[in-house]
C-alpha cells in the first residue's frame, strides 16, 4: 500500500476513534458505570406499569451494551493504528492476503479479508460489514465524509439486536434511576 492511501486509511480511523471517544466520554459524563444497575429498584415497584419498567430496563441494557461496543471499537481502531506504524496495515491477519479497499474503506480497522472473517465467524460487526458492502445501492453512495455515520448504522444494528425500539437520540438523553 502506497503512504498515500495509508494515510488516508490513518485519517478515517482517527475519525472513527475520535467519534468513539465522544460517545464514551458522553457515557461517562452520565455516571452510567459497568457496575451499576440503575432501574434495579424500579423491579420493586410493582405500581409501576410492567411494560414501563422492562422499557427502562432495555435502555440501561442498551446503554450498557452500546458502552461496551465502542470500548471494543476503540481497541480494534487502535491495533489498526499500530499496523499502520509497523507496515502491515491492509493485509489479512490470517491468510496475508491485501483486505478489499472497499472493505478497509467501510470498516477500516478490518483485519482479515472478507474470505477469512466469514470463515472466522468471529468478528460479528465485520461480517456486518460485508453484508453492507454487497448492499450495491450503499455501495456508490458511501463518501469518506459519510462514514461516520454510515458505521455508527451499523452499531445501531447491532444494538437493535438486544430488543429494543429506541431511537439514536435516545442514547445519551435519558437516564434512568
Ligand atoms: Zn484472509
Amino acid at each position: 500500500m502506497d503512504a498515500k492511501r495509508m494515510n488516508h486509511y490513518k485519517y478515517l480511523l482517527l475519525q472513527h476513534k475520535e467519534s468513539h471517544e465522544d460517545i464514551v466520554d458522553d457515557m461517562e459524563t452520565l455516571s452510567l458505570g459497568e457496575n451499576d444497575t440503575p432501574g434495579a429498584s424500579e423491579l420493586s415497584s410493582y405500581d409501576n406499569h410492567p411494560a414501563e419498567i422492562a422499557s427502562e430496563l432495555f435502555d440501561v441494557e442498551h446503554q450498557l451494551g452500546l458502552k461496551r461496543l465502542e470500548e471494543h471499537e476503540i481497541k480494534e481502531i487502535d491495533h489498526a493504528l499500530e499496523k499502520i506504524k509497523n507496515g502491515t496495515y491492509g493485509t489479512c491477519e490470517n491468510c496475508g492476503k491485501e483486505i478489499d479497499p472497499k472493505r478497509l474503506e467501510l470498516l477500516p480497522h478490518a483485519r482479515y479479508c472478507i474470505d477469512c472473517a466469514r470463515e472466522f465467524d468471529v468478528r460479528r460487526t465485520e461480517i456486518k460489514e460485508d453484508r453492507q458492502k454487497y448492499r450495491p445501492s450503499e455501495e456508490h453512495l458511501i463518501q469518506s465524509s459519510d462514514l461516520n455515520d454510515s458505521l455508527r448504522g451499523e452499531q445501531f444494528n447491532d444494538l437493535m439486536e438486544y430488543g429494543s425500539s429506541d431511537t439514536h437520540q435516545d442514547r445519551g438523553g435519558k437516564i434512568v434511576q
